[in-house]
């Protein structure tokens, strides 16, 4: 974490730490940068206020440095920095401060789980391919291309297949900062299968009636 408010860093170690992770805490840009160049960290916090050098600048010269490690930075919500100035640095998400503890630790599961999903073999569930690492899903032969929300929904549903994954489960999983409207799951759902079932007459991606959603092998 690179962050010179204290208080925050603090909390975070603190809250990973529970959460069995180690975490290295740099308060300003300079030594941020240097802890994070080698590329061994699994995940990067990267305030964009910071003495030294700005958050930009650590999150632009990393990735023209070749780092690859997932960069969920801090915004302040007075906001001289817009959102998409974070992520045209090279960022992966942004949280805008103030933000409560929960939802940092859910944006940081979220790019765990994107993280994961890039290192291991591609996930299938009958002919349906996950191909995380270039953002598509494979069926019939025939290249999906996703967003990264259905990529995300994809992912646990993958993960869990022929499982019920419930509404909240997934709604926080894929949309931690908007975990209240349930209808973001349904609308996304609804737009999954237009892609990977309608198309070839399947109807893998089930809807289980007051439970949630799964993913099944509907072939035979
Ligand atoms: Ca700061």
């Amino acid at each position: 974490m690179v962050e010179d408010e204290a208080a925050l860093a603090d909390s975070l170690a603190i809250g990973r730490g529970a959460e069995g992770y180690v975490v290295d805490v740099a308060r300003d840009g300079w030594y941020g940068h240097r802890l994070a160049t080698d590329g061994s960290y699994g995940l990067i916090v990267l305030d964009l206020m910071l003495p030294g050098m700005s958050g930009h600048q650590v999150c632009r010269e990393l990735r023209t440095a070749g780092v690859a490690t997932p960069i969920l930075v801090l915004t302040a919500r007075d906001g001289v920095e817009d959102h998409t100035e974070a992520l045209d640095c090279g960022a992966d998400d942004y949280l805008t401060k103030p933000f409560s503890f929960p939802v940092l630790l859910a944006h940081l599961r979220a790019l765990d789980r994107r993280r994961t999903a890039m290192l291991e073999p591609s996930p299938t569930v009958g002919d349906l391919v996950l191909d995380g690492r270039n953002r598509r899903c494979l069926r019939a032969g025939r290249s999906i291309p996703l967003t990264d929300r259905e990529l995300a929904l994809l992912d646990i549903l993958v993960r869990h297949a022929g499982v019920t994954v419930g509404k909240d489960e997934l709604l926080l999983a894929v949309w931690p900062e908007d975990a209240e409207d349930p209808n973001l799951v349904e609308a996304r759902v609804s737009a999954l299968r237009r892609k990977i079932d309608a198309p070839f007459g399947r109807h893998s991606l089930q809807t289980i009636r007051g439970e949630g959603y799964r993913l099944i092998d509907d072939r035979s």
